[in-house]
């Protein structure tokens, strides 16, 4: 089974990822407005009405957008979300219409099947909106596997939950939010700065390359840098410290507006 990511865009104002096998396709998170959706989708040769299933990591409005959810119900596609989600989306017109069609299925703590040959563990992250979680995914590929770890929003002490998963993983996309210095000399109020530095907020530069310095093996194929914040990180400054840690291990950025990178698996 061939598979390939395609990482839609990253950031503050959405996060969406493409990920295709010859069997199936889903998205992880659905922060783009249906239109943007619909558009990166049709770059991608094709839409929302192919999709199998989404899965969300949690519900802050850059990873899920109400016109995306009720395409999502009209076109039949099944969504993945825990039930604390149901707190901020679950008077959605869109959401009520999946319920309805029995198209809502719950995760858990407990690693689950999404769709065949595609097993799911859930990572619980401190991250400052109701039940945050990264996923690490595991694909049956012939009679062998391919693991696949996403952790887009995180919070700092979530590097010891996500850490035990790395050593396995073939593929990571992870949080490289912010340069520290750039965030506390940014100028923003000092709620929001001690927001995203402090433990229910966002992983640093710093932080994300530690994480995977310390834990990557040699199994690990490659790094996709996720949400990287437009005020206070700079691509180069990201790429820098990922390089410190990784060597010349390749290390891709996502970007808000861009399409990229798209990696395919043989
Ligand atoms: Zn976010
Ligand atoms: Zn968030």
């Amino acid at each position: 089974m061939a598979l390939k990511f395609s990482f839609l865009g990253s950031g503050s104002r959405g996060n969406c990822t493409l990920v295709e096998s010859d069997q199936w396709k889903f998205l992880i998170d659905l922060g783009f407005s249906l239109r943007q959706t619909s558009e990166t989708l049709r770059y991608c040769q094709t839409g929302i009405e192919n999709l199998s299933a989404a899965i969300i990591t949690h519900t802050h409005d850059d990873h899920i957008k109400k016109s995306t959810v009720k395409r999502l119900a009209s076109s039949n596609v099944t969504l993945f979300c825990r039930n604390e989600h149901e707190s901020r989306i679950g008077n959605w017109e869109g959401f009520k219409l999946l319920r309805e069609k029995h198209l809502v299925r719950p995760y858990a703590d407990n690693s689950f099947e999404m769709l065949p040959g595609v097993t799911v563990q859930p990572i619980a992250v401190s991250h400052d909106s109701p039940a945050t979680h990264g996923f690490v995914f595991d694909f049956k590929t012939g009679n062998s596997q391919f693991r696949f770890v996403y952790a887009a929003d995180c919070g700092f002490p979530s590097t010891d939950a996500i850490s035990k998963f790395i050593p396995d993983a073939d593929l990571v996309a992870l949080e490289f939010n912010h340069d520290e210095e750039m965030e506390r000399r940014s100028g923003r109020p000092w709620f929001l700065i001690n927001r995203v530095l402090g433990p229910q907020g966002h992983l640093s530069n710093r932080s994300a390359a530690n994480l995977l310095g310390k834990t990557k093996s040699k199994k690990l194929r490659g790094v996709v840098q996720l949400h990287l914040s437009r005020d206070c990180n700079r691509p180069d400054l990201a790429m820098t410290e990922a390089q410190n840690t990784l060597g010349s291990l390749p290390v891709h950025q996502t970007a808000q507006d861009t399409i990229g990178p798209i990696i395919n698996i043989a």
